[in-house]
């Protein structure tokens, strides 16, 4: 429980540890359940946190129950819902350094990029959201066998979602997810994930700050097994949201059947990067290589299998091998920090394991492939040739800094495109040529929810969601508030 100095918890810290977010106050529920916070860049423990039981979910519903249905959030008007997410969004805002110490602290980011993508990106996120609030529309139909009748539709809001959280974007998951829902007029449940709850507790506060009723939002933090199992299988919820593993993924959808909950599932991704002989190989370099080692490699849309053609295969591996080498790896705090550790001891075991796997495999290290010897959780930015399509590195979800890097000998689009299409996954691709032709016949060729030409980036406006097991509905853009969202048909003859 030490962070400071002296032995005590940094205030910062202490602000997020009150207990748990219910009903519009902190329960305190700790003692015996707890669960340690530890800090990947140290591997020391800094905090602990509440691990909520069965009970405590039973009570968060409750709360969000009573603020949906007797409270009437959802029959609030869109421009008050609007107010208060932007309002939000302006707190938070004025909170943005905290929230990005936290971030760093909890998850290992390098604080420059939690400051300005998981912050920056959640304060954008609200303002994006907060209009959806005031347009909510739907549409005026003429039906075909009643040419005089008049038909209409109506969003109306789901009821009470229950928000599920992975660890890798904390702050920017949780506000994702709670903004469409909220703007939808949903009241909420967020469960975060027990490796990073700090900026959810710490959001919880400032969206009490921020003037949302009692009920709206509510924060329970504790194990999947036990607090988000209890949310998916609880009567009382209406919607689940959830992103993480395709395995817990697969869990929910039989854990929420009991009342046919809506869900939306963001789940993992094994995506594949091509880089065709007429690309802009600046533009492919720094594409390939910010793909993959962005926070740590531990991005759903990693683009972590790249297929290069022969005649430019070489210069991409010493582009990228350079750029690896001179990556600066270190503590989420230490100043020019690039990449920071991996999330837990379990993550970085199981990544690393990886790496030996395919070494052993008979697989070529062009660059890493081994942990790096300091306190914390920090493996080596690594690259791989002579992988085949059955190794686990090439099929499997590594969710960590690790490449696989192949070449290609002719343009037959179609093949190229079976062999990156043979995963379970389908969660995006990176297609880098300036050969226009090319770009969009490969775009349309690969199965999966986003692809990315050259430079293209994620974008909030943009749905995003995964093809077969990458998962379940869009978040993002228009389909993402209208997931927290039931249509309703009203017909009237005239
Ligand atoms: P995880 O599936 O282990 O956990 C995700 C969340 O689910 C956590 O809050 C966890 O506590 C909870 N959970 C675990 N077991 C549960 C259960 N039985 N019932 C209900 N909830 C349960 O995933 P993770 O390790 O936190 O995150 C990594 C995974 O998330 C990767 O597979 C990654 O690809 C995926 N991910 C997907 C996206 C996307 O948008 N598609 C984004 C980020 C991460």
């Amino acid at each position: 429980m030490s962070w400071t100095k002296d032995g005590g918890l940094d205030p910062r810290i202490a602000e997020t540890t009150r207990g748990i977010f219910i009903g519009g106050d902190w329960r305190e529920t700790r003692g015996e359940h707890a669960i340690d916070v530890v800090d990947p860049s140290t591997g020391g423990t800094v905090a602990a946190l509440t691990a909520a039981g069965g009970g405590e979910v039973d009570a968060a519903v409750a709360a969000a129950r009573r603020a949906f249905d007797d409270g009437g959030w959802g029959r609030t008007g869109g421009a008050e819902r609007a107010r208060l997410i932007l309002r939000l969004a302006d707190i938070i805002e004025t909170h943005a350094d905290e929230l990005a110490l936290l971030e760093a602290i909890d998850g290992g980011k390098p604080l420059r990029m939690a400051r300005m993508v998981d912050v920056g990106g959640s304060i954008e996120r609200l303002r994006y959201a907060a209009g959806a609030a005031t347009r909510m529309n739907g549409e005026a139909i003429r039906p075909v066998s009643a040419p005089n009748a008049l038909a209409y539709t109506i969003h109306e809001p789901v009821g009470v979602a229950g928000l599920i959280v992975a660890w890798n974007f904390p702050l920017m998951m949780a506000v994702s997810k709670m903004s469409d829902a909220l703007a939808a007029g949903c009241t909420v449940v967020v469960k975060p994930s027990e490796n990073t709850s700090l900026s959810t507790l710490r959001l919880a506060e400032l969206a009490r700050e921020a003037g949302f009723p009692d009920g709206v939002i509510n924060v329970v933090t504790g194990l999947g097994g036990v607090v988000g199992q209890a949310l998916a299988e609880h009567p009382g919820v209406d919607k689940i949201s959830f992103t993480g593993s395709t395995a817990v993924g697969k869990r929910l959808i039989a854990a929420s059947a009991g009342n046919l909950k809506r869900l939306t599932l963001e789940l993992g991704g094994k995506s594949p990067a091509f880089v065709f002989a007429d690309a802009d190989m600046d533009v492919a370099i720094t594409g390939v290589f910010r793909n993959i080692y962005y926070n740590s490699g531990q991005v759903c849309a990693a683009g972590s299998r790249v297929y290069a053609h022969r005649s430019v295969y070489d210069r991409l591996v010493a582009g990228l091998v350079a750029k690896a080498e001179a990556l600066r790896v270190g503590p989420a705090l230490a100043e020019g920090t690039e990449m920071g550790p991996l999330v837990s001891q379990a993550h970085f075991d199981r990544v690393a394991n990886y790496a030996d796997g395919a070494r052993a495999a008979g697989a070529t290290v062009l660059t890493g492939g081994s942990r790096i010897d300091r306190p914390g959780f920090f493996m080596q930015p690594t690259i791989l040739a002579d992988t085949d399509a059955a190794m686990a590195v090439r099929r499997e979800e590594i969710f960590g800094p690790v490449l696989c890097v192949t070449p290609f000998d002719d343009d037959d689009l179609e093949a190229l495109a079976r062999e990156a299409n043979a995963t379970e996954y389908g969660l995006s691709a990176y297609i880098y040529t300036t050969n226009l032709n090319t770009a969009h016949r490969m775009a349309r060729l690969i199965r999966a929810g986003l692809v990315r030409i050259n430079a293209g980036a994620l974008d909030m406006a943009v749905p995003f969601g995964g093809y077969k097991q990458s998962g379940w509905g869009r978040e993002n853009g228009t389909p993402g508030w209208q997931a927290y969202t039931e249509l309703k048909s009203v017909v009237v003859p005239l």
